[in-house]
């Protein structure tokens, strides 16, 4: 038997036997995931796995360089799926997750090995800015370093991009999302966050609180007016 196949018989005889009340529920109840995980497609990063997910855990979305494209550019998987989670799932988190060893990431780096892949490359667009921040902004970098500073400007990239998502920036005003900026180590299983006040990535520990890129909190900049109407 092909070796998937022999995993989908695998689940069906066991694992969904074993969870046969989560499942139950969920398919009863719907779902509530808290989170929205925007991460790559790469194989060794796999979401559920770096949260500790069961079912119905965590909404994800997938696609190669975590990239998330501005609003006005495309109406495309992500965008839809971005909307979806804010405005009929009510997730409070949004994560966009990057990682080492990122082969979007080494493309951007290299851009020669993009030859004769047209979509990869005008899909990286949305990281250029990502590559033009290694470029010029780390002068003293040298080229094993391109690829990692790349990855994880990519990541400040796409969080700013998520912002210009209007379902997004209403939910941020309102004081009802975080966004968190993460990235994973494959070599060492390590995981870091963006720290948006400091906006350094640092390696998540069990003795420090959770980085955030941006904490939710309510921001209306017209609060002036309102105060002056008064
Ligand atoms: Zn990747």
């Amino acid at each position: 038997m092909n070796e998937l196949i022999g995993r989908v018989v695998t689940f069906q005889s066991n694992t969904f036997p074993s969870n046969s009340d989560l499942y139950g529920k969920l398919a009863r109840d719907g779902q509530s995931p808290k989170a929205l995980m925007i991460s790559c497609a790469d194989s060794r990063v796999v979401p559920e796995f770096i949260v500790q997910a069961a079912p119905g855990d965590l909404f994800v979305c997938r696609n190669a360089g975590n990239i998330v494209p501005p609003y006005s550019q495309a109406n495309g998987g992500v965008s839809s799926t971005v909307e979806y989670a804010v405005m009929v799932l009510g997730v409070r988190d949004i994560i966009v997750c990057g990682h080492s060893d990122c082969g979007a990431m080494k493309a951007l780096a290299n851009p020669g090995s993009l030859e004769g892949m047209p979509n990869v490359a005008a899909w990286l667009r949305h990281s250029h800015s990502a590559q033009k921040v290694a470029a010029e902004a780390y002068p003293q970098a040298g080229d094993n370093d391109r690829a990692r500073i790349i990855a994880l400007e990519n990541v400040v990239t796409q969080l700013s991009h998520l912002r210009t998502h209007p379902s997004v920036a209403a939910a941020i005003a309102r004081g009802e999302l975080a966004l968190h900026g993460w990235f994973v180590d494959i070599h060492a299983g390590e995981v870091l966050g963006l720290d948006g006040k400091t906006g350094r990535f640092t390696p998540m520990t069990a003795d420090k609180p959770l980085p955030v890129a941006l904490p939710a909190a309510q921001r209306l900049a017209a609060d002036l007016l309102q105060e002056a109407a008064e």
